[in-house]
């Protein structure tokens, strides 16, 4: 369970799996475990609950997003169209 610098969160995989497995799991699970910014109260701390499940500690919100990030560049298309519309109408 070495957790080098290298390795970072892998490091509980062990010898196993291979080096570039490891880095991407690595880069998205670091990713996934930092906190995020709320987008109802703007603070950092939204955390995930599960695959695509978000939950804030400060102001409870719970929201739906990526399944290892909150914004997915899906996301910021979609709210891309949403809002055009509404300034449509
Ligand atoms: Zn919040």
């Amino acid at each position: 369970m070495a957790r080098t610098k290298k390795v970072g969160i892998t490091g509980r995989f062990g010898a196993r799996y291979g080096r570039k497995a490891k880095r991407s799991v690595k880069i998205i699970e670091e990713n996934m475990k930092k906190n995020h910014v709320c987008p109802k109260c703007d603070r950092p701390y939204v955390k995930r609950q599960a695959a695509g499940i978000w939950k804030c500690r400060k102001c409870g919100a719970v929201f739906t997003g990526g399944a290892y990030v909150p914004q997915t560049p899906m996301v910021k298309s979609a709210a891309r169209s949403i809002r055009d519309i509404k300034v449509e109408e």
